[in-house]
């Protein structure tokens, strides 16, 4: 499907692409295209460079020191970032913490924040999830308690994606017991190298080291690192989580996965045939084809309501569900086109310059690691059946 353009959006796809063209280092370009693990460097490398562009920043407002580009511009990025094989970039500070700053912070959190957002020299993490809080994340306990001019931090928060790469962390404590468990939560910002703060690895079921548990023993936070009022937090948490599940759609990345499968199933044959042209194949390729479709046209309409000052609202929830559904069964397809060899394990070797030691071809060596990783889609910013009852809850009122 291609959106018609006018002639300064056509002038902008121009700009984007040789911006990426003259930018992008190959050898980043080459670990996206093969669907490879990356590494903090990787993701350093490319936002700074969009950060000089300010770009970095792409879906802030111009009065935050953001592009201001409009809902199409902003899918136009996506699509074509993907497209020429930029990684992703990291949400935790342009679309997580900052907006929670610009939009609830005081001026010397906005200050002193912001520009390492901009510039993408801070890496964040996001400090929700607790053992024995997920889905009920409202009854977390990690506590934060009033010494002086600081809080005192202790408790444990788990399933904290890129928190051994991260400067800050973002976090959910509670300061008060209070009748509701919404109430008494408060939104706190943590300098990662503060004593007391232990970060220890979890390895996922693609054999990557993504996650982490984070222990909290007697750390001190300023009293100036809360965001808001005390108690608050809860509002600031769900701001951020339906703009999080906005951006869970990634249609720009989908696309370009589907475009995989299709590349993939042009060259691979059963019993001589190419799989593109298998009768059943090519009817479970189209179905999700059209649901990707659909998918896309439903967020550019939430998107364009949200350049209007709306929230997402439930909405948002609807396009995570979609949105993670539609690249899991795009994944699922690629590691079944690419038969046989995505059975073998490969992790790492698709680092290797040379490809002499592969067991198929290049497409196949991360075909199954990325089917395992896709898995997670459904889980994080709240998992598919959270977001079933909130749609019931609140689109549905049953
Ligand atoms: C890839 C990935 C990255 C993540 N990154 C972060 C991060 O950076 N920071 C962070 O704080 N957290 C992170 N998380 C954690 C994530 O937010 C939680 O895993 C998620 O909220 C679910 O919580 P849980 O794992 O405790 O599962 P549980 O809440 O224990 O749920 C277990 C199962 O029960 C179902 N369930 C639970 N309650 C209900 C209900 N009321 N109705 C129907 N079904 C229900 C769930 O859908 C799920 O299938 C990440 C998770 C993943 C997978």
């Amino acid at each position: 499907m291609e959106l018609e353009l006018n002639p300064e959006e056509q002038a902008f796809c121009e700009e984007v692409r040789s911006f990426i063209k003259e930018n992008l280092p190959e050898d980043i370009a080459l670990r996206v295209r093969r669907n490879e693990k990356l590494g903090k460097d990787d993701y350093m490398r490319w936002q700074q460079m969009l950060g000089q562009r300010g770009w970095h920043v792409c879906t802030w407002p111009k009065e935050v020191g953001g592009p201001g580009w409009s809902v199409v511009q902003r899918y136009l990025f996506e699509v074509i970032s993907a497209e020429m094989n930029c990684p992703i970039i990291q949400p935790f500070g342009p679309r997580m913490a900052g907006p929670v700053i610009f939009t609830f912070g005081t001026e010397e959190q906005k200050e002193r924040f912001l520009p390492g957002i901009r510039d993408s020299s801070i890496w964040w993490c996001q400090g929700y999830s607790e053992p024995q809080s997920g889905s009920d994340l409202a009854t977390l306990s990690t506590s934060a308690a009033v010494a002086g001019e600081d809080y005192l931090v202790n408790g444990q928060k788990i399933w904290t994606s890129y928190a051994h790469y991260a400067d800050w962390m973002f976090c959910l404590v509670r300061t008060a017991k209070e009748d509701k468990p919404q109430k008494g939560i408060s939104f706190l910002l943590i300098d990662m190298k503060s004593p007391g703060i232990t970060v220890s690895p979890i390895i996922g079921m693609d054999g990557n080291h993504s996650f982490n548990t984070v222990f909290f023993d007697n750390v001190k936070v300023p009293k100036k690192n809360l965001i808001g009022e005390e108690g608050k937090g809860w509002t600031y948490a769900k701001f951020l989580l339906e703009h999080e599940r906005v951006d869970n759609a990634a249609i720009g990345v989908t696309k370009q996965a589907l475009q995989h499968v299709r590349d993939i199933a042009a060259v691979e044959c059963v019993d001589g045939t190419p799989l593109i042209d298998d009768p059943l194949f090519h009817a479970r390729l189209t179905q999700v084809e059209a649901q990707l479709m659909s998918l896309e046209m439903t967020a550019l309409r939430v998107l364009s309501d949200v350049a209007t000052g709306a929230s997402p609202g439930s909405a948002s929830s609807l396009l995570k569900i979609r949105g993670t559904e539609v690249a899991q069964q795009i994944s699922l397809l690629g590691m079944e086109a690419s038969g046989q060899y995505a059975l073998a394990y490969q992790q790492g070797r698709a680092s290797l310059p040379e490809y002499q030691f592969m067991a198929g071809p290049e497409y196949a060596v991360t075909a199954t690691s990325n089917y395992l990783w896709k898995r997670c889609m459904s889980i994080y910013g709240g998992s598919n059946e959270i977001q079933r009852n909130i749609i019931a809850k609140r689109m549905l009122s049953l």
